[in-house]
């Protein structure tokens, strides 16, 4: 299928259903400067293996390797900025076309972007929290004790280590992520997967729940059978278009 009649195509399918989801990945924000660290080639993991640096296990056994090595790379995708496709989503759900979104991303762009109904599965960079007593703080007070060289930073009321709100390997799924399976399961007509190649779990099992999909990423996916649309563009451009010909539709009819 040739690209126009393909966002044409795409265009029809999200005005043509009630429960339109969408599942974004690490290539959503590829173009807002985060590499994709997971992706063949440019892909940070190959020289410096994420396991070994920021898993749940070097947070608890060596919290001091973990905040001098796995956290830079935490700190840096916290001053990200959105892009045109998360934008464009956010429009899409403002439209009313759009009932919700899942994302693997912990960058947090698309609460950014003014996304309302979103499950970060994958947990966010806007807080960290104490081990000891649960207390919460801004990500950014982590970022300042350790940039003054507090390993691991820790709460002011008990001293406990604190550590962020993301989901580090080796960490169980949080609850929001079965909420959002189940919602998925029960009201999901068509997804829209952006920029995820559906290879980590158990995220990737959500494509299975839906009934229709619509696959925008820039390598091949194991569900690239499966949908009505792929497109192997990037996501940014691909969403702009996707969404103003929603709209242009929508005008004309
Ligand atoms: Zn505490």
């Amino acid at each position: 299928m040739k690209y126009h009649d393909s966002i044409a195509r795409a265009a029809a399918l999200i005005r043509g259903s009630t429960g339109v989801y969408a599942l974004t990945g690490a290539g959503m924000s590829t173009e807002s400067g985060i590499p994709d660290f997971r992706s063949p080639g440019t892909g940070l993991w190959e020289k410096v293996d994420p396991i070994k640096t920021s898993s749940a296990e070097v947070l608890y056994s060596n919290p001091r390797l973990f905040y001098e090595t796995g956290f830079a790379r935490f700190a840096c995708i916290a001053q990200a900025d959105p892009n045109p496709g998360h934008f464009a989503l956010a429009r899409l759900e403002k439209l009313g076309f759009l009932k919700g979104l899942v994302t693997q991303n912990i960058d947090g762009l698309h609460v950014k972007a003014g996304q309302k109904k979103i499950w970060e599965v994958h947990g966010h960079l806007r807080t960290g929290y104490c081990l000891s007593c649960h207390r919460r703080y801004p990500f950014q007070e982590l970022v300042q004790q350790v940039e003054l060289k507090r390993l691991p930073p820790v709460c002011r009321s008990c001293s406990g280590m604190l550590r962020p709100d993301v989901v580090l390997f080796g960490d169980p799924m949080p609850e929001l992520f079965f909420e959002a399976s189940n919602i998925i399961g029960s009201k999901c007509e068509l997804m829209l997967v952006v920029g995820s190649s559906l290879v980590i779990y158990p995220v990737a099992d959500l494509p299975r729940l839906a009934r229709r999909l619509i696959i925008i990423n820039l390598q091949p996916t194991p569900y690239d059978h499966r949908a009505e649309v792929v497109i192997r563009e990037k996501c940014g451009v691909v969403l702009q278009d996707l969404v103003s010909a929603v709209e242009t539709a929508a005008e004309t009819t």
